[in-house]
């Protein structure tokens, strides 16, 4: 069988990585467009605390969550160690005892079906600041041993790497559909043309443009995010947690000295490529009210995504009843780091036929496509 993914950010990646491992002939198109969510994404990896209220986003975003252990040691077996993975733990803080409270039960709840989000600890102030020293002094906390950390870029790159070595081909351009008599039968890409027995489509926040020539209106948007990495000197944050304050910012920290704190989620500034001064501002006040200790880092660069936004919180993922050979797996939104590699696996079984261990149903692409012609 032979496939070809368009799209290689963290789910086309996994996608062929588990294709090719099982056999199957795989090409990759992938242009670099600017704005690639993989790549500005701040990796963020703890679906048990979320604002999210979503019974089958819960479950495929801890199904993500649980898969990473297993794809690190694939990967491993492959020679890629270089994953930009860690399991740091989280901190939810807060100064409001009572709300802490009511979190820390809901995730101890969870905690039943989901060993695997480690121990949870209630922390004072001192503790907390001990964990992520520039804390704000007033913030307790409840820790969250079993969250992780990782970076998008690293991560794909060890996926794409690995795919190829396993075989598939890696074809660097835009690429555009070629549908004949109710099919989609390949993609040209630099004015070649390429067949395949099944296209899978993970275009991220380009999905729409993607459909569109063939009369599919794909309900995918681009949310732009703004993210600030912030230099400190001479500290050893490789340890430090991730922190969650109440709303949808947040901070963690990677090894290099290096806090990111994020992020802004800007829908309907569609694919424009900029840092703006409100983003910046949002981002580094966000940070600062809760971690005034951050205030003499150094920012030293400001990244920018396009997160690829459904009609809700949930992925599209499958095939279409109207148009044959072709997979669709976006729509990720907020939480694409996250579940990003268990899609692009889920994907690459729907192409290849294989059962899977989730009940598709509630993410089925049809919810998100009107037809145009
Ligand atoms: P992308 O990474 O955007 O990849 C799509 C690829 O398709 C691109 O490389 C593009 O060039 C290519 N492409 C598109 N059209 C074509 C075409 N026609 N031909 C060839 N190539 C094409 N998620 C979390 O779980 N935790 C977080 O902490 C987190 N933080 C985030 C912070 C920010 C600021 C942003 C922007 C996102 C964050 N996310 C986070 C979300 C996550 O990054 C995304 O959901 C995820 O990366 C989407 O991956 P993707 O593979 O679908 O898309």
């Amino acid at each position: 069988m032979k496939v070809i993914i368009i799209g290689s950010g963290i789910v086309g990646a996994s996608a062929a990585y588990h294709l090719v491992k099982n056999n199957t002939e795989v090409m990759m198109i992938d242009k670099n467009h600017q704005g690639a969510a993989t790549s500005a994404g701040a990796g963020i990896v703890c679906p048990w605390i979320s604002s999210v209220e979503d019974a089958d986003w819960y479950k495929i975003a801890k199904q993500g969550a649980n898969y990473y252990p297993e794809l690190i040691s694939q990967l491993k077996e492959d020679n890629e160690e270089n994953v930009g993975y860690k399991k740091v733990g989280a901190l939810r803080i807060g100064t409001d005892s009572d709300e802490l409270d009511r979190i820390e039960n809901e995730v101890r709840t969870k905690q039943k079906d989901a060993p695997e989000l480690g121990d949870i600890e209630r922390l004072t102030p001192t503790e907390a600041r001990e964990l992520f020293p520039p804390l704000h002094e007033g913030m307790e906390a409840v820790f969250v041993s079993g969250a992780a950390r990782v970076d998008g870029r690293l991560i794909t790159d060890a996926m794409k790497r690995a795919a190829q070595k396993h075989g598939a081909k890696l074809v660097n351009g835009e690429a555009e559909l070629i549908h004949e008599r109710g099919r989609i039968t390949g993609a040209r890409v630099n004015g070649e043309k390429f067949y395949a027995d099944a296209v899978l489509l993970t275009a991220g926040a380009w999905s729409q443009k993607l459909l569109a020539p063939i009369g599919i209106d794909l309900k995918v948007e681009s949310q732009r995010g703004q993210i600030a990495h912030i230099k400190l000197s001479a500290t050893d944050t490789s340890n430090w947690p991730v922190v969650l304050p109440k709303g949808s910012h947040y901070m963690l920290a990677f090894d290099d000295s290096r806090i990111v704190a994020g992020a802004t989620r800007e829908t309907g500034a569609g694919f424009d490529y900029r840092t703006t001064v409100g983003g910046v501002h949002e981002v580094t006040t966000e940070a600062l009210s809760v971690a005034p200790g951050l205030a003499e880092g150094t920012l030293q660069e400001v990244r920018v995504g396009f997160r690829p936004l459904g009609p809700d919180v949930l992925p599209i993922l499958g095939e279409l009843d109207n148009v044959k050979d072709v997979v669709v797996a976006t729509g990720l939104g907020a939480s694409g780091l996250t579940m990003g590699p268990y899609v692009g696996a889920l994907a690459a079984s729907i192409v290849t036929g294989e059962e899977v261990d989730l009940d598709l149903t509630a993410y089925n692409p049809m919810r998100a496509i009107k037809i145009t012609n």
